[in-house]
């Protein structure tokens, strides 16, 4: 994982877009990266003990964060992918398609990514409330930051947050954020093989989306490769192909959403998180 060359103590910043004025250009360059790498045992043993202490403070924010959402009704999806596999296109879409979907539930984001805030930017265009997080040389979403995000955001009770993780199909599946569900999003462009070569990542996944189907014509990807292989590392997880620019299969995805957040309109606050992993 990357606590392994430290990536994850770079300096991390917290945007609201609507109070920055666009400025959020800068860099932090504060965090020395060493790639030359001791691999005796006495390192490797201080390695995995240093990761599993990461993870475990990681675990423990986490679940503050859940206990957090579930009591205020509110709930959080997790949104993974490589760079590039369409996951603010599809957010953009979902959020100006579930205006009418998903009813009176107020939705909003927490962006990650290394730097910038164009997809803050993109997010904002649809009139959408949302936090940029800027990791730095950081390669994924941790609880701590999503709880810093959250404090930012203010996002009111019984309603729906988005996070969309740092692009990346190795570190974010290792960081519970404290989601309701885990979306992975796979793209037709990426290659058929990506379950097979990430398999933590797909067998994170509440949710699978495949995403630009509408490219399948153009491509060589073999889709029952891409589902054999899935079904490899993920026997459970459903499958809905789509494409967030055509349309094609955002019902589905809609559908999936509503079953998600059923019961949060009703004001009990915690039964939200039926689309995957325990909440509270
Ligand atoms: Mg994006």
């Amino acid at each position: 994982m990357c606590a392994t060359c430290g990536c994850s103590g770079g300096a991390v910043r917290v945007v609201d877009p609507a109070a920055s004025h666009g400025h959020g250009h800068g860099h932090s360059h504060d965090h020395p990266h060493d790639h030359d790498h001791p691999h005796d045992d006495a390192d490797r043993t201080h390695t995995i003990a240093f990761e599993q202490a990461v993870l475990a403070k990681n675990d423990d924010l986490a679940a503050a964060n859940r206990r957090r959402l579930a009591q205020r009704g509110i709930v959080a999806l997790n949104l993974m992918s490589s760079p590039g596999a369409g996951k603010t296109t599809l957010l953009t879409r979902t959020i100006s398609d579930l205006t009418a979907s998903l009813g009176p539930l107020p939705v909003s984001v927490v962006e990650g990514d290394q730097e910038t805030l164009l997809d803050a930017e993109r997010i904002s265009g649809t009139g959408c409330r949302v936090v940029q997080i800027n990791t730095g040389s950081g390669c994924h979403l941790d609880a701590a930051m999503v709880d810093r995000g959250l404090r930012a955001l203010d996002p009111p009770e019984r309603s729906v947050v988005f996070i969309e993780n740092v692009g990346n199909l190795v570190c974010p599946a290792l960081f519970d954020l404290g989601e309701a569900a885990r979306v992975v999003i796979a793209s037709t462009t990426e290659g058929e093989d990506k379950p097979l070569k990430y398999p933590q990542m797909f067998a994170a996944a509440d949710l699978v989306l495949l995403n630009k189907v509408d490219l399948l014509p153009y491509l060589a990807f073999d889709v029952e490769a891409w589902l054999a292989g899935l079904r490899r590392v993920n026997a459970d997880a459903p499958v809905l192909r789509l494409s967030a620019t055509a349309g094609d299969g955002l019902d589905g995805w809609y559908e999936w959403l509503r079953g998600c957040v059923a019961g949060v309109g009703s004001g009990s606050g915690t039964e939200a998180g039926a689309g995957g992993r325990p909440v509270g």
